[in-house]
């Protein structure tokens, strides 16, 4: 290694941020010397599904203390229901991880490829007389539970020796017995004030297709039962996990009490709050919901709250991974307000994306006054926010698109933009004058006329003149065509699962508009797949990460300024005055 790769650049000025909950814990075992002064961490995804962002929160944390504290951190995926898995999920989180800008080197595991070792740990409870093969059936089972308040009864087969156990179990595995008829259980308290430990299910019997391991097994381990003992097989110190988790704590707690070998390194679970967003899903089965039925384009359509959505729709890693860590860790579930993660990714393409003109809905200006077959070319500065990203050269002609919107036959006193008689300049070109404009039957304007004054070009104006509007533009004869497909959010409502109602009814059903005849600055024909850019007065946009060269597509990322505020201000006078 050379000293280069050696240097450690801190990360943050010291003292910048305090230390999360999580980070105090780890701090704290440090200091006591605990687990050998090792922090591993896993991330363990269950590959039925693609990631979404709260997801993202989970990588972010896992990956990043472990690179906080010079430790590790696993990739596991969490394959023990053969039902819902499959290797297309498995290949779509590693590219999302890695797409995220982290790595588990060599670390990457599956649940399943311990179900030998987890059969073998169940064996031995069997031995220790701390589980027991069960006949009861699922429901017989759910009603013997009892309720949170009242205990449960014990069942009827709790009391088998061990030795019928074991025969039991070991003909389990071997395929003697029918899907659903038998289960291993453990043998903990079925008074327990936590209906977790009222003699929870290990293993059930059940014939399917295992995306990794085949038909090799018939049994298939719980999750609870293969979460921890996976943690302690693979020597995780801190085993983070979302909320809902806390009360499986003392059961995950229970197996390694009775498994963990002295010496060994015993995983430390520990909660924190999911992420949730306002107007956005994070459920793996409510968005196969959308896919499965064609309410969006796939997994990655640039509308779904997934890392493969966000990615085509332009977001970057840093923009994901600072809204996360403004986002923060906590200990109480809430709701972050997606414009939040809009914000974020602002933030970041202001800075990153080069600006450029892009007319989407375009009618042709003709410049009367400007001399035929010429072209200037305009020097203009690709990002005033960054210098070094230097400036290009626009073409300018006498025939030049704008934007349908920005014309008026009939403005208002304060519409700035063009109308007959007006004045406004075109983008880092000159101040023109609307003389005069076409409309065909229908009444649609087919062409506006122009007058130039030559002593307005911009940089060079002598003229003095003061003009309030600027719009974009693009020449037309060097224009180049593309489709640009504006994304809005995929939810109209804040909180589209909390309702009554079917979340699908809260759709937003402007979330995506295509404009098919769009004209573009000539710079853009040398864009490549995910090149972002700044389309002036519109919006931040990508190439689309299929898009082809013949015909590109551009997807918007988000717009230049939060369009809801507004929407919801009005959403709540309305209310108020209803
Ligand atoms: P979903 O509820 O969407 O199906 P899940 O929790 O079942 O998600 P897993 O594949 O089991 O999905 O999750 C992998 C890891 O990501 C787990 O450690 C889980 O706690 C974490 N995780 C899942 N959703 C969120 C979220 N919204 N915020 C933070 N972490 C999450
Ligand atoms: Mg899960």
């Amino acid at each position: 290694m050379s000293t280069e790769d050696n240097k450690s650049i801190p990360e943050e000025e010291p003292g910048k941020r305090s230390l999360n909950f999580i980070e105090e814990k780890i701090e704290k075992d440090l200091n006591n010397n605990k687990n050998n002064r090792q922090v591993h961490t896993r991330f363990p995804p269950e590959p039925n599904g693609f990631l979404h962002i709260g997801h993202a929160k989970s990588i972010v944390l896992n990956f990043g203390l472990a690179k906080e504290y010079n430790g590790k951190c696993n990739l596991r995926f969490d394959d023990t229901n053969p039902i819902k898995e499959s290797t297309e999920y498995v290949d779509s989180i590693k590219e999302d991880i890695h797409w995220l800008g982290y790595d588990w080197e060599e670390r990457l595991y599956y649940a399943s490829d311990y179900f030998e070792q987890l059969y073998e740990m169940a064996e031995k409870l069997i031995k220790d007389g701390k589980a027991f093969v069960c006949d009861l059936s699922q429901d017989q089972i759910a009603e013997y539970r009892g309720t949170p308040t009242e205990p449960g009864i014990e069942s009827p087969y709790r009391n088998r020796s061990i030795e019928e156990n074991l025969d039991l179990f070991r003909r389990m595995r071997a395929g003697e017995f029918p899907d659903g008829s038998r289960m291993l259980r453990a043998k903990i308290d079925m008074s327990s004030p936590n209906m977790h430990l009222r003699d929870p299910i290990m293993y059930r019997i059940k014939r399917s297709y295992h995306h990794r391991t085949g038909y090799d097994w018939c049994i298939y381990p719980m999750y609870d039962f293969a979460h921890g003992q996976s943690d302690y097989i693979e020597s995780i110190t801190h085993s983070l996990c979302t909320l809902e988790f806390e009360v499986h704590r003392p059961l995950y707690d229970w197996f390694l009490d009775n498994l963990v070998e002295e010496g060994e390194i015993r995983p430390q679970q520990i909660e924190f709050a999911r992420l949730n967003l306002s107007y956005t899903i994070v459920s793996k089965r409510k968005l196969l919901e959308l896919v499965e039925n064609d309410y969006v384009d796939g997994w990655d359509d640039p509308r779904m709250p997934t890392i493969s959505g966000f990615r085509r729709r332009g977001y970057t890693p840093d923009a994901i991974k600072n809204f996360v860590e403004k986002v923060g860790i906590a200990k109480r579930d809430n709701v972050i307000d997606v414009a939040l993660l809009e914000h974020s990714i602002r933030e970041d393409l202001n800075k990153k994306a080069p600006r450029v003109m892009a007319v989407l809905d375009p009618v042709k200006v003709i410049i009367d006054n400007y001399p035929d077959d010429t072209t200037e070319d305009l020097e203009l500065v690709n990002n005033p926010e960054d210098e070094s990203m230097g400036s290009r050269k626009v073409p300018f002609s006498k025939e030049v698109y704008i934007e349908k919107k920005d014309f008026m036959e009939d403005p208002p006193k304060k519409f700035f933009r063009m109308a007959p008689g007006r004045e406004v300049r075109l983008k880092g070109a000159y101040v023109v004058k609307c003389d005069d404009y076409k409309k065909d039957d229908q009444g649609n304007i087919t062409e506006i006329h122009c007058t130039y004054d030559p002593q307005t070009k911009s940089g060079a104006d002598t003229s003095g003149k003061k003009v309030k509007g600027t719009l974009h533009w693009v020449s037309a004869p060097h224009a180049f065509q593309a489709e640009v497909r504006l994304y809005d959010r995929l939810f109209n409502d804040p909180a589209p699962s909390s309702k009554d109602e079917d979340f699908k009814a809260f759709i937003n059903p402007d979330s995506l508009k295509v404009f098919k005849n769009c004209y573009l600055e000539p710079v853009l024909k040398d864009a490549e797949p995910e090149d972002k850019f700044q389309f002036q007065r519109i919006g931040y946009f990508c190439v689309d990460r299929y898009s082809e060269k013949r015909l590109p597509v551009f997807n918007q990322t988000v717009t230049l300024k939060d369009t809801w505020a507004k929407k919801e201000k009005q959403q709540q006078n309305q209310k108020k005055k209803g």
